[in-house]
């Protein structure tokens, strides 16, 4: 898998190695107060000048605290939600640039599978009638009995039997509602796929299995994913790469087993010292680093590094010039001015939380 992370747009030609380009994706959502009169009130800067690329059969996860903009990167890029800015590349065709009905062709072979699967399919319509709508919508079968000939292959696919096909949504579980969500998706064709927290509200045991799922599906069919989630240890057991995002900016990306055994930036840090170990004698002695107060409000974002007031490493550098995404070596791009002094102290943190919370004037952060 190539490094992608690029702080310079591509053009289309440039592009065209890549099944999906992000190049400088913005999001700004208006605020409004007031209740009779409303008044502008500001901006809540969800995503704010995002950019990867995913190849094909490739998986992106993508974390982050609930908040931080991963939903709303996921429908940008889908085109869900217009973006305020920046370019979406799929498949050569930079989608944010085509007219409507161009763009749902486009978007024929991108497709999204939801948190919640009961919610995204319709109670009334049986198993088979739900996976073979969007086949009918692009008119992609000759005749009904291709239609359902694929139905039920794909129904197979998943993991269900042909049988189920006659069965309506509320007669299965969470898992194999996700199961039926996935074969809508696939009946279509697509090569890339937005999974948006898609086993979050599953059980464990459960979870696994559509990991195993998707991961069985990407090998058959080459499909790439987007995979979306706040949980690092499931993304790590699906991506091929990781991307960390805090408070509308990607802060680091790299392969996913880099990611795990050499975080660079102290968010990420932070949250791997939070996954429980599974080896008592490492759990005991590992340093976890407790970072001070919420989130920040992304209507108005700390200035600089938008982690500075958190950070205990910051320093006054770190409160007036941006750091860029910027690669380190082997495809790994991070976010800090400091990565690599963070790196050589052995990442033990200088201020406790406590120290932190107390105020960082007097470290200048
Ligand atoms: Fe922390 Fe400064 Fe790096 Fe931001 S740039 S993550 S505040 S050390």
């Amino acid at each position: 898998m190539s490094a992608s992370v690029r702080s310079v747009p591509e053009t289309d030609a440039q592009s065209n190695g890549h099944l999906l380009s992000v190049k400088h994706l913005v999001k700004h959502f208006p605020v409004t107060r007031g209740a009779l009169i409303r008044r502008h009130a500001g901006w809540v800067r969800a995503v704010d000048d995002v950019s990867f690329n995913i190849e094909a059969g490739e998986t992106l996860g993508l974390v982050g605290e609930s908040g931080c903009g991963k939903t709303t990167t996921g429908n940008a890029v889908m085109q869900l939600e217009a973006p305020t800015s920046g370019e979406v590349v799929f498949e050569g065709k930079t989608i944010t640039s085509l007219k409507r009905d161009e763009q749902r062709r486009a978007r024929r072979r991108m497709q999204m599978i939801f948190q919640d699967p009961y919610g995204s399919l319709n109670p009334r319509m049986s198993v088979g009638k739900i996976i073979e709508e969007p086949m009918m919508v692009h008119k992609l079968y000759e005749s009904r009995q291709d239609r359902r000939d694929r139905v039920q292959e794909i129904l197979e696919l998943v993991g269900l039997s042909r049988t189920q096909a006659s069965r309506y949504p509320h007669e299965f579980s969470g898992g194999q509602r996700q199961r039926i969500a996935t074969a809508r998706s696939l009946a279509v064709e697509p090569s890339f796929i937005v999974c948006d927290e898609p086993v979050s509200a599953l059980d464990v045991s459960i979870q696994a299995q559509i990991i195993n799922l998707l991961q069985d599906l990407q090998q058959r069919l080459g499909v790439a994913y987007l995979f979306i989630a706040h949980d690092l240890k499931v993304v790590r057991h699906i991506s091929h790469r990781v991307a960390v995002m805090y408070l509308g900016k990607l802060v680091e990306v790299t392969n996913s087993d880099t990611l795990y055994e050499r975080p660079l930036h102290p968010y990420t840090r932070a949250l791997l010292s939070a996954v429980p170990v599974a080896d008592p004698v490492v759990e005991a002695k590992r340093e976890r680093i407790i970072l001070p107060g919420d989130v920040p409000s992304p209507v108005n974002p700390p200035s600089a590094c938008r982690f500075h007031p958190r950070c205990p490493w910051a320093q006054e550098r770190c409160k007036t010039e941006e750091p860029l995404l910027a690669e380190t070596g082997d495809g790994h791009a991070v976010a800090c001015h400091f990565w690599r002094e963070i790196e050589d102290s052995g990442g033990v943190p200088p201020v406790s939380a406590a120290e932190a919370l107390r105020g960082g004037e007097a470290r200048g952060g």
